[in-house]
């Protein structure tokens, strides 16, 4: 069934007409394999469940091995043809524009989808939606514009260095910001001229096959864009154990990271790019001139897309002489940051992704009790205020006087809880923050510029906020270190990993 896309004309404003737009949806809930929307070939598919409600979305095709590997021939195919592969950028650039442009006139529906799919504020979603569609128009407008080197050699000689795509990419992406991750990865591997297979998360599928859809209305040709729903031990190993895919790149958990890397050297040594998990440090210093406002993002920092955000600032650290003071202050934040209805537009958190995730959570919860750290606030399920009492949500949870041999501490959680640790002085806060495996995100809150450059250039993180909390740009790679993975999404160093360097070396007569 295709989806009868909501008007754009009448942008939804409030919780009614979000309701009215969720009733209306057909999604769409079959693979999307050279061009045709198809079930698997085991003809099996899961439940896509809303879990705000608890109410079935769709019964999705669950792809496995076969579906696969009728894709990847799909894809191969279409990438040696060439008609995208060796199109000119210039015109891969009108396509992918036209296709942003269709993500803008159905973003209300896009954001809708996740939201239902996964929890999400669909306020949040739209948010999501935006990033997306700034994420292509960046890799669409920049394909042109890239040039290639004539290398400094001798005049008997021509170097040329030509960055062609690498053939055929799998796009493995999580649930937590279905489309956003989406973009972030098949804008710049599309731009770069590879062919694409998506394979969205089981707990998120069904933006990925509206985004199908989309794609075969801005024309890109046959198979250079496919989408397989289905799980990750089935479909997701498949691709990446097959000898026909030239490129993981992933977003997601560190531990199926690690897998990825073992199937890449079990079967042809495809690139692996990782973008994986963070326990990531927020270091707030006694100097901070305005401490309300810190306090609010603070909150903000691990309350939105409730706590489900890879670089969540999950640990607070905050200097003894204030920490009183400002510990009450992210409370009184977190009180205004209560789960509501995903479709009330002014709702900040949303419901859990799933019985699974909710259960963990509040496993942690319970272990942040049992191991000595101090409850301030929360830490109780939530039937969801205004839905139908069948709703996943939690409580935004405050936990203080953590330690760093305390599993609250250490582990990521991916809900809304944080955990605050003190600290006395600039060394031990550092100390802190670098004892971690991940190493995604951090950020620094201070009046002290040197203070503030000492402690960013000693951060073992990808990245590092100064006096603000995941602010960002389409210009500015995004990725990790450590075990938080080793690639790059965003600006033009993430269309680096979707295109190989070649030599043309040319001996001339002078
Ligand atoms: P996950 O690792 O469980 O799943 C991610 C994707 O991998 C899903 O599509 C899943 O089906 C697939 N998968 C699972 N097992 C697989 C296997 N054996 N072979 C191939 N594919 C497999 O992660 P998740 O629960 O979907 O997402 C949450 C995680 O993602 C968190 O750790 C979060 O920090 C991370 N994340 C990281 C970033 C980033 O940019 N660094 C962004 C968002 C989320």
């Amino acid at each position: 069934m295709t989806s009868p896309a909501p008007s754009s004309g009448t942008a939804p404003q409030s919780l009614d007409d979000w309701r009215a737009l969720a009733d209306a949806l057909r999604p769409e809930s079959r693979a999307y394999i050279a061009d045709d929307f198809v079930d698997a070939v085991s003809g099996e598919t899961f439940t896509s469940v809303n879990p705000a409600t608890g109410q079935t979305l769709a019964e999705v095709a669950s792809c496995d091995e076969a579906d696969a590997e009728a894709a990847v021939t799909v894809a191969r195919r279409a990438f040696e043809q060439g008609a995208w592969s060796r199109l000119a950028p210039g015109s891969r650039k009108v396509v992918l524009l036209r296709l942003a442009d269709l993500l803008e006139a159905n973003r209300h529906e896009l954001a809708l989808l996740d939201s239902l799919d996964m929890g999400k504020p669909v306020s949040s979603a739209l948010g999501d939606m935006a990033g997306a569609i700034g994420c292509l128009r960046h890799h669409a407008e920049s394909i042109d514009k890239l040039y290639g080197e004539v290398a400094p050699t001798a005049e008997d000689s021509l170097g040329l260095v030509l960055r062609q795509p690498l053939g055929v990419v799998a796009s493995i992406v999580p649930w937590n910001f279905p489309m956003m991750m989406t973009a972030w990865k098949i804008a710049p591997a599309l731009a770069a001229g590879n062919s694409v297979i998506l394979k969205p998360s089981e707990k998120s599928p069904l933006s990925a096959l509206r985004l199908a859809q989309l794609t075969r209305d801005a024309g890109l040709p046959t198979g250079v864009f496919q989408v397989l729903p289905g799980f990750g031990h089935t479909v997701g190993k498949a691709l990446a154990l097959s000898m026909g895919v030239d490129c993981l790149a992933f977003t997601g958990s560190t531990g199926v990271g690690k897998q990825l890397m073992q199937y890449a050297g079990q079967s042809n040594l495809k690139r692996v790019y990782l973008e994986c998990g963070g326990k990531s440090p927020n270091l707030v210093f006694g100097d901070c001139k305005d401490l309300d406002r810190v306090a609010e993002h603070a909150a903000a920092a691990i309350f939105h897309n409730q706590g489900e955000v890879c670089i969540a600032g999950s640990r607070l650290l905050v200097d003894n002489t204030i920490r009183d003071t400002f510990v009450d202050k992210v409370l009184a934040a977190a009180e205004r940051m209560q789960p509501g209805d995903p479709l009330d537009p002014d709702s900040f958190m949303g419901a859990m992704v799933d019985r699974t995730q909710h259960q963990r959570v509040l496993d942690y919860i319970r272990q942040g009790v049992a191991e000595g750290a101090i409850l301030r606030t929360g830490g109780q399920a939530m039937q969801g205020e205004g839905v139908n009492g069948q709703g996943l949500f939690i409580q935004p949870t405050v936990f203080d006087a953590v330690t760093d041999n305390m599993t609250i501490g250490r582990e990521e959680i991916f809900g809304p809880v944080l955990a605050v640790f003190g600290f006395d002085t600039e060394e031990e806060a550092l100390r802190l923050a670098n004892d971690s495996d991940y190493g995604l995100a951090a950020g620094v809150w201070s009046q002290d510029i040197d203070r503030i450059m000492r402690v960013s250039r000693r951060l073992q993180s990808g990245q590092v906020f100064v006096n603000n909390w995941a602010d960002m740009d389409q210009t500015v790679p995004f990725g990790g270190v450590k075990q938080s993975g080793n690639g790059r999404d965003k600006s033009h160093h993430s269309l680096e990993e979707y295109s190989d360097l070649k030599t043309v070396w040319m001996t001339l007569d002078p």
